[in-house]
């Protein structure tokens, strides 16, 4: 697994949503690459915060999906 195969999974990795074996290829992935580790990290933080102030203030405030886009065309 290379890192940009990494960071496309990395949603649906936190969303608990891929097979067993995919997990453990992205967590060998995450324990040799830390430029990946620092992604997910912010990936866990936006994810997080999006909660937060969806489900706590009732304010509105961009879902995850936008936010995704917004850091895949920030990367590229
Ligand atoms: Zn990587």
């Amino acid at each position: 697994m290379n890192c940009s195969q990494a960071v496309e999974l990395l949603s649906e990795y936190y969303a608990d949503a891929l097979d067993e074996n995919i997990i453990i290829e992205i967590k060998t992935h995450l324990l040799e690459c830390q430029p990946c580790v620092g992604i997910f990290d912010d990936v866990t933080l936006i994810v997080t915060t999006a909660r937060i102030l969806r489900d706590g203030e009732h304010i509105p405030y961009p879902d995850e999906q936008v936010l995704w886009q917004r850091l895949t065309v920030a990367r590229h």
